[in-house]
């Protein structure tokens, strides 16, 4: 049996994929109902159709524009995005993994190991807790992975704030936006409508989040109102984390697969899920097959977040003004940001001045 912690994107696809092997898979899950509390933006490439197909109502809205705004700068690009309802998302993997006969235990909590092959859950009706004996255990359980902890996996990875909110605003439909620079430090800003008059409104940042968030969301409104808070905090990709330790992986937030350039850990997990069920069921050393797969994609992000992360104002200005050029943006309509390594090899061939920014690798 294979015991899988968390049903979220990840661990419920990692549990539909390895049951449609033929393998029993359980999941345990803390919360009552899937998908809940949200702390989540989510918006995703159209690449997430290459590992499922998206029912209607599990999508919120489609944005075919990209506006992005630097100090003294502002371009509008085409693009593909998705905005999900995530609750729905979630519900909707989870659905996946019960139709190929994954058992979830919702409401039961993961509390830590006895031994490798046991662990200790707390039914959260009850309190009651009881053994749950497998050969395999999976932590799914996201960016404070306790799974991580009790098996001493925890590493000292760094983690972003992601302040976010749904806000009253009327903005195009059909184009969310981002915000680079001084009022964003470390990382960027973001609008994306997920309907007429409602957009999640939100930023990262690694301190002081909820006072640059006031700001950002008071220039745009005039007031400090939201409807409904949907924060949380996103883990940077750290390629030493070990998510292998002989029976135990790790997944998704839980094992830091999250694209550092955008905080977006939905598509990695999906990608990493694919990978962790050929090493279960072929016997592979999944530290090593990640870092051959998505782990190399993952390190680029990581590598451009820490380039991105010395720009002053002035840099992102030029970064845009290159960006502008039509066979720039024709560039990052044909790749988008889940195939990195096309999209920077791509970009630097039509725009050698990119590597202009190579100075602050140093
Ligand atoms: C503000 C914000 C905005 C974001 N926006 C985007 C976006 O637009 N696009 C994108 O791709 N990514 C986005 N992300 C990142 C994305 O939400 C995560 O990368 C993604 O949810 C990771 O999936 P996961 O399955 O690894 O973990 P999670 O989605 O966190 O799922 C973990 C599951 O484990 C459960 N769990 C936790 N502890 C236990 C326990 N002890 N016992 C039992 N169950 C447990 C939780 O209840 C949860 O259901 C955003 C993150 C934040 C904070």
């Amino acid at each position: 049996m294979i015991t899988i912690v968390g049903a979220g994107p990840a661990g419920s696809y990692l549990a539909y994929l390895l049951a449609k092997k033929g393998e029993d898979v359980t999941i345990v899950e803390e919360h009552e109902s899937i998908g809940s509390p949200i702390q989540c933006t989510g918006i995703v490439t159209g690449s997430i159709e290459k590992f499922v197909k998206l029912p209607n109502n599990v999508i919120a809205n489609r944005c075919s524009k990209v506006i992005v705004v630097s100090k003294n700068n502002r371009i509008v690009a085409n693009t593909d995005e998705i905005v999900m309802w995530r609750n729905k998302f979630d519900e909707f993997m989870a659905n996946k993994a019960t139709d190929v006969g994954v058992k979830i235990l919702t409401n039961h909590q993961f509390i830590n190991f006895n031994n490798k092959n046991s662990i200790r859950i707390k039914n959260n009706n009850n309190n009651h807790i009881k053994n749950i004996e497998s050969e395999i255990i999976v932590g799914a359980d996201g960016p404070s992975s306790a799974v991580a902890k009790s098996a001493g996996l925890k590493t000292n990875t760094k983690f972003y704030v992601g302040m976010q909110a749904k806000v009253k605003l009327k903005m195009d439909f059909d184009a969310f936006e981002t915000h680079f620079g001084g009022n964003f430090p470390n990382f960027f800003g973001w609008f994306v409508p997920e309907s007429e008059d409602t957009v999640r409104l939100g930023l990262g940042a690694f301190k002081n989040a909820k006072d640059y968030f006031y700001k950002f969301l008071e220039e745009r409104t005039g007031k400090k109102e939201v409807l409904c808070w949907e924060s949380g905090i996103y883990p940077i990709y750290n390629p030493k984390q070990i998510i292998q330790k002989e029976n135990i992986y790790l997944i998704g937030d839980a094992a830091t697969q999250v694209k550092a350039t955008t905080g977006g850990g939905i598509i990695p997990s999906l990608k990493a899920a694919q990978t962790l069920c050929d090493c279960i069921i072929n016997k592979k050393n999944y530290n090593k097959e990640l870092k051959k797969h998505s782990g190399r994609e993952l390190l680029l992000h990581l590598k451009i977040r820490n380039i991105l992360n010395k720009f002053s104002d002035k840099d992102y200005d030029y970064l845009l003004k290159l960006m502008s050029q039509e066979k720039v943006k024709k560039i990052l309509k044909k790749y988008d940001r889940d195939t990195p390594i096309p999209l920077v090899l791509n970009l630097l061939l039509k725009e050698p001045r990119f590597l202009l920014f190579s100075r602050f690798v140093i």
